[in-house]
């Protein structure tokens, strides 16, 4: 396979941008050589400058959860687009997609949209902070929340990948009320709210993609959801990744709680900029207009990224993929440890819904020291293997390869070849 215009890119993009990328983990730094450079992409496939083409397994993190350029949303934005891009004052868009989300999370009477994730996350604590009058923030080791200074602390996803600890430039000051615990630990927890009676919230994602998929245990869940509203503390979930991936709403309803505030992005957006905080309307109601919470956005409510979020939800809502998408990832489990046992590999195969990882690990993934036990070597080598292949994966031990609705049997056919290959040449 040829990477030359890859590489002509690569060069030539360092003069200008960092590293020749705009988010590090597209940089290839845990797995070697020059990141790929993408022309286009379609359905479940997506082409690099080169013409390689590759079943794609990244979907931009997440948001192509209907596979690429699906027609629906493809219509509804250039019909979007004819009418004007962006306007400063509110349209029925932003409503009709504030109905969808509202009425597929229980609990939640109001929401604001947002241009990422991040802004969804540094919103919703500032949210917590503004309704209980409290400081301090709970998160799990592992678990990433965007780039906000106070979440940058023992997070999963590119801090994970590139090994750091924490980011330069982040004040002390910024994170002297970030608390850590250890997911799928409740004591851990327990220990900060014995300790601290200012905390404000605990978040977390309610299954992790970002240490790697991992499900939180019955009791570890729900016991986290008694003890915070015993204590009064507020429970954030960031489904920015988990939102309307493994069914129509969240994955907080699946494992059995109902958050106090929701993150959400990526697919409620289908592709383009979109993040969005929600809950009950006595919480909301300290957000401003309402509220003295201030919070903005020149882009808030885009009617182009609203009309992507309106069809992309439409349309899940009647594909009703999520059965398949087990199956499918069942299939693709069954693949990994097969092909792994038979060239003597090691390999933990984590996923839930449309989500799944293979660790290359003989331990259990419970927790992000779990995770870390991972030979990300042998993924790096895993990773070139099946680009090879014809398969796009992260470029991280530390993230989940995510499914679309695209995928088909013959699809599925390739992902058991290339899998099949490239654990040989793990195991070899
Ligand atoms: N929260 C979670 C759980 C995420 O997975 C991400 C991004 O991957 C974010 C927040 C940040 O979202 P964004 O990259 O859109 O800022």
């Amino acid at each position: 396979m040829e990477f030359k215009n890859s590489e002509i890119l690569y060069k030539k993009g360092c003069e200008n941008l960092v590293g020749a990328v705009n988010s590090p983990v597209r940089a290839f730094a845990s797995v070697g050589g020059n990141p790929l450079f993408i022309d286009k992409a379609k359905g479940a496939y997506i082409k690099d400058v080169d013409g390689n083409k590759y079943i794609d397994l990244v979907l931009s993190y997440g948001p192509m959860i209907l596979g690429h350029r699906n027609k629906k949303v493809e219509k509804a934005v250039t019909r979007a687009l004819k009418k004007g891009y962006s306007f400063g004052a509110s349209t029925n868009a932003e409503i009709k997609l504030a109905k969808i989300v509202c009425d597929a999370f229980p609990g939640m009477d109001k929401v604001r949209f947002v241009n990422s994730g991040t802004e969804a996350v540094l919103s919703a604590i500032r949210l917590a902070r503004a309704h209980t009058g409290f400081d301090k923030i709970v998160k799990f080791s592992g678990c990433y929340h965007g780039h906000m200074d106070a979440m940058l602390v023992a997070a999963g996803s590119g801090l994970a990948t590139l090994s750091l600890p924490g980011s330069k430039g982040v004040p002390s000051q910024a994170v002297e009320n970030t608390l850590i615990s250890e997911y799928n630990n409740l004591e851990s927890v327990k220990a900060h709210l014995d300790k601290y009676n200012d905390v404000a919230a605990v978040i977390l994602e309610p299954v992790t993609g970002n240490m790697g998929v991992v499900q939180p245990s019955d009791d570890f869940i729900k016991g986290l959801r008694k003890l915070t509203k015993e204590r009064g503390v507020l429970l954030i979930c960031d489904e920015v990744m988990t939102g309307f991936r493994s069914q129509f709403g969240g994955a907080q309803e699946l494992v059995g709680i109902q958050a106090d505030i929701t993150c959400l992005g990526k697919v409620i957006g289908g592709g383009f900029p979109v993040g969005a905080y929600g809950a009950s309307n006595k919480i909301m109601e300290n957000v401003a207009p309402l509220g003295g919470m201030y919070q903005a956005g020149t882009l808030s409510g885009n009617p182009i990224a609203m009309a992507a979020g309106i069809a992309t939800l439409t349309e899940l809502e009647k594909q009703n993929p999520y059965k398949k998408f087990d199956l499918v990832a069942e299939k693709i489990e069954e693949f990994l440890l097969s092909s792994a046992k038979k060239y003597g590999v090691d390999l933990t195969v984590n996923r839930f819904g449309s989500m799944i990882n293979p660790f290359f690990a003989s331990n259990e993934i419970k927790n992000f020291a779990d995770a870390q036990k991972s030979d990300t070597k042998k993924f790096a080598k895993f990773f070139w293997a099946m680009i090879e292949n014809g398969v796009f994966l992260p470029p991280s031990q530390f993230e989940a390869w995510f499914l679309s609705s695209s995928l088909t049997i013959r699809e599925l056919k390739k992902l058991e070849k290339a899998i099949d290959a490239s654990m040989q040449v793990v195991g070899s």
